[in-house]
């Protein structure tokens, strides 16, 4: 059975990027007779608004989608912290005190995130009471499961290249866990068998796929769809001007009809769809 999600953190309104999101995770497991899950990613410390989430629902409410609530984030730290021991007995963790600042000067590579971290904590000694995160060794992590693959409805038979990922952060020096660690842990808790996102999150997908491995959890099948972009073909954002899907709502517009029009591929204007695939 096909289980598909939505998952947005609340640190802003939804925007019609989120829209068209949900729209397709709920379309995808509607056709194949299966569940869509909303799932709350409130664990962004202090850009959490913990009163979105019920904004949220009244969206999707708006646009005519019927979905199942799991847990939020927030609910499920001890999971983290579980996982977190797992890997730490695999040897594959190590802490790192530094910050962007120093990351960004010692990087010599850029990767779609950004600079690239290159190691320095991985081979030096941290004073135990330092503020920490804490990282994946992936070539470490990688000797341990071997070549792993994963595949993405759209894009096809993937393979793991750890080229450009850099060692990613597992739990965060503010927070219990990182992205990479609570979607991995959630999509397995949920039953999710289907990962549906942006096209944005293509390049976290390897890390997510070495984490499941080394925690012996399912995998998934992955769709990331072509994101929305604005008219200068950037992904859209609330904080460059973006509607919130909240203001038509409130303006008493028709939310089926509007999800009607995003999925016949009629965008809002100054809105188009980006590249199918990276
Ligand atoms: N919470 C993430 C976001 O709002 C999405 C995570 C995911 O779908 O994997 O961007």
């Amino acid at each position: 059975m096909t289980v598909t999600r939505f998952a947005p953190s609340p640190n802003g309104p939804l925007h019609w990027g989120h829209a068209y999101s949900a729209i397709v995770a709920h379309d995808l497991a509607r056709a194949a007779g299966g569940r869509f899950l909303l799932r709350i990613e409130d664990i962004d410390g202090p850009r959490n608004r913990p009163e979105l989430a019920e904004e949220f629902r009244k969206d999707l409410a708006w646009l005519g989608l019927e979905w199942d609530e799991v847990p939020a984030q927030g609910t499920r730290l001890a999971r983290y912290e579980e996982a977190l021991e797992k890997l730490g007995s695999l040897g594959v963790l190590y802490k790192c005190t530094c910050t962007r600042a120093e990351i960004a000067a010692a990087a010599s590579e850029t990767g779609p995130e950004g600079p690239v971290y290159p190691g320095t904590c991985k081979t030096r000694e941290v004073p135990p009471d330092a503020p920490a995160a804490l990282r994946m060794d992936l070539s470490k992590a990688l000797a341990l499961t071997g070549p792993l693959c994963w595949h993405d409805e759209i894009a096809g038979e993937q393979t793991v290249d750890p080229a450009g990922l850099g060692d990613p952060v597992l739990r965060r020096k503010d927070l219990p866990a990182s992205y990479h660690l609570a979607v991995t842990v959630d999509d397995a808790a949920d039953g999710v068998t289907l990962v549906t996102r942006g096209l944005d999150l293509f390049h976290a997908t390897p890390v997510h796929r070495v984490l499941q491995t080394l925690l012996g959890l399912p995998v998934p099948r992955w769709h990331h769809h072509p994101l929305l972009l604005d008219a200068e073909a950037r992904k859209l954002a609330k904080r460059r001007g973006s509607p919130a899907l909240a203001d038509h709502r409130e303006a008493g517009e028709d939310g089926p009809a509007w999800a009607a029009r995003l999925r016949r591929g009629e965008w809002p204007i100054g809105i188009s769809l980006g590249k199918p695939h990276i």
